[in-house]
C-alpha cells in the first residue's frame, strides 16, 4: 500500500511540474514601462505580458526579470491593445477618383492589388482589426482570406461584401447615364422590394461575408443622391437585418439624414454610420436600442476642409468650415448623451494608413482621451462580438498589442505614429 502511495505521489509530482513547464513555455516575453488597462482606465507601471502562439498567455505586474532567460525590452514604452477600426474600405481608394481610380476602365484585380497595399499601410498604422464596410466584386471577402491564410500581411478583417441600394441609391454606379444605355453593375447591390431585399442579403451571406451593409439614406460622393433623404422602407430593412440575423450576423446602416437613421434603428440596425444629421429623436433611439455610433471625422475632414469638396445642393448649410463644425457639434452632443460611440474613419475616402489623425477630432469635440481609446479598442471589440478576444491585453485574449514611447492619455497625437505593432503574437513593426 505505502508504495502504491508512494508511485501515485510519484506519478502526481509528474503530472504536475509537466503542467507546470507546459504552462511556463511561451515563444515571448514582453516586459514594458506602462500598460493601458482599457477597463480600469489607469496605467499600470511594469508589467510583463506573456505570449503563446497567437494568444497573451499571462499578464502581471512588477515582475521577477532575472528568472527569465529572454525577453524583449519595452521598458521606455506604454502597451495598448491593438485599434480597431469600425469603418473602413480597404479596396477603395477614392481619393484617387482623379488619377485613374474609376470603374470604368480598372479590372477587377487591380482592387485586390490596391488592397493588398492598403491593407499593409493600416497594420503599420497600428489598426490590427477593420470592420470593412462595403468593396468592389467581394473584393473583402478575397482580402480577409488571404490575410487569415498568411498570404499578405494586413489587419483582422470583418468584411460586408458590396452595401445593398436602393435603385439610384447611393453608390449605384450608372445613376447619370441615359435610360437607352443599359448598365450591367455588379459593383453595389441594387435592391428593391423586401422580397429584392432578402434574396441580396442571401446571396451575400453565400459569399461569407461577415456583416451586411445598407444604404438607408443618400450620399455625399452619389450623384443625383440627397444625403438627407431616407432610401429604405422599415420594412425592407427589416428583411436585411432579419435574414443577417438568423444566421446570427448584424447590420450596419449607412444613413446621413434623421428619417434613415430612424428607420434603420427601428428595423434592428446594429450601427449607424456617418449620422451626419442626427437628431435628438434618434439620440434617444440610439440609447434605447444599445445601438452603436459610428461617425467617421476623419473622411468629413478631408473631404470638406482638405480637399475642399463643393457639397451644394447636399443638404448641409453654410460654408465647409462651417459644415465640419457641425458634424463636430453633433459628434459631440451624441458622446455628452451617453450613445455607445466606436472607432470609424471612413478609410478608402481619405488615403489609407492615416486612421489615428481622427483621434485629434474626436478630442477637439469633447471626447476623452480614455474615451477615445476605448472606442477603439473594448468598444469596438464590443460591436464585432469579439470583447472575449480582442479590445484589451488580457490573459487568454489574443495577442494584438501596439506600443508607443509616452503617454496616450496625455497626448493622443502619440498614436498617429506607433512604433511597434503586433498582431496575433506576430511582431510587424518595431521601429526604436
Ligand atoms: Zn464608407
Amino acid at each position: 500500500m505505502k508504495v502504491f502511495a508512494k508511485l501515485v505521489s510519484i506519478v502526481c509530482f509528474w503530472m504536475l511540474s509537466s503542467i507546470n513547464i507546459m504552462a511556463q513555455e511561451s515563444d515571448l516575453y514582453i516586459f514594458a514601462g506602462g500598460m493601458l488597462d482599457v477597463e480600469t482606465e489607469q496605467i499600470e507601471k511594469n508589467v510583463l505580458v506573456t505570449i503563446k502562439g497567437n494568444k497573451i498567455l499571462d499578464v502581471k505586474t512588477n515582475p521577477d526579470l532575472s528568472t527569465l532567460k529572454n525577453y524583449l525590452d519595452l521598458s521606455d514604452y506604454t502597451l495598448l491593445p491593438g485599434l480597431i477600426d469600425c469603418h473602413t474600405h480597404l479596396v477603395g481608394n477614392w481619393y484617387l477618383e482623379n488619377e485613374g481610380f474609376d470603374v470604368y476602365t480598372l479590372p477587377a484585380a487591380t482592387y485586390g492589388i490596391l488592397g493588398t497595399v492598403n491593407a499593409k499601410k493600416t497594420l503599420e498604422a497600428g489598426f490590427t482589426t477593420v470592420r470593412d464596410l462595403h468593396s468592389y466584386f467581394y473584393g473583402d471577402v478575397a482580402l480577409r482570406d488571404a490575410i487569415n491564410k498568411g498570404w499578405i500581411i494586413g489587419p483582422r478583417m470583418y468584411v460586408s461584401g458590396p452595401a445593398l441600394t436602393i435603385t439610384g441609391g447611393h453608390g449605384a454606379f450608372g445613376n447619370w447615364l441615359s435610360p437607352q444605355i443599359e448598365f450591367s453593375d455588379n459593383l453595389v447591390s441594387i435592391a428593391d422590394g423586401v422580397d429584392e431585399v432578402r434574396k441580396e442579403t442571401r446571396k451575400h451571406l453565400k459569399y461569407r461575408v461577415d456583416w451586411i451593409k445598407v444604404f438607408a439614406t443618400g450620399g455625399f460622393g452619389s450623384y443625383g443622391t440627397k444625403p438627407g433623404a431616407a432610401s429604405y422602407t422599415i420594412e425592407e430593412l427589416k428583411a436585411a437585418v432579419d435574414e443577417a440575423n438568423k444566421r446570427g450576423i448584424k447590420v450596419a446602416a449607412h444613413a446621413h439624414g434623421a428619417e434613415g437613421i430612424k428607420n434603420a434603428l427601428r428595423a434592428g440596425a446594429t450601427s449607424i454610420e456617418h449620422a451626419t444629421f442626427l437628431d435628438d429623436e434618434a439620440i434617444a433611439l440610439l440609447l434605447q436600442q444599445k445601438a452603436y455610433l459610428s461617425m467617421d471625422l476623419l473622411s468629413a475632414y478631408f473631404e470638406l476642409i482638405e480637399k475642399n469638396e463643393d457639397f451644394s445642393g447636399k443638404d448641409l448649410d453654410g460654408n465647409n468650415s462651417e459644415m465640419f463644425a457641425s458634424i463636430l457639434e453633433t459628434f459631440s452632443k451624441a458622446y455628452k448623451k451617453g450613445v455607445k460611440m466606436v472607432f470609424a474613419t471612413d478609410a478608402g475616402i481619405y488615403p489609407h494608413g492615416r486612421n489615428a489623425e481622427q483621434f485629434s477630432f474626436m478630442k477637439k469635440a469633447g471626447m476623452t482621451e480614455i474615451d477615445i481609446i476605448k472606442s477603439a479598442t473594448i468598444t469596438a471589440a464590443e460591436l464585432l462580438g469579439v470583447k472575449d478576444q480582442l479590445g484589451s491585453i488580457d490573459k487568454n485574449k489574443l495577442a494584438d498589442i501596439i506600443a508607443v514611447k509616452g503617454n496616450p492619455l496625455s497626448d493622443i497625437k502619440l498614436l498617429e505614429t506607433i512604433p511597434f505593432v503586433m498582431k496575433d503574437g506576430k511582431i510587424y513593426k518595431h521601429e526604436k
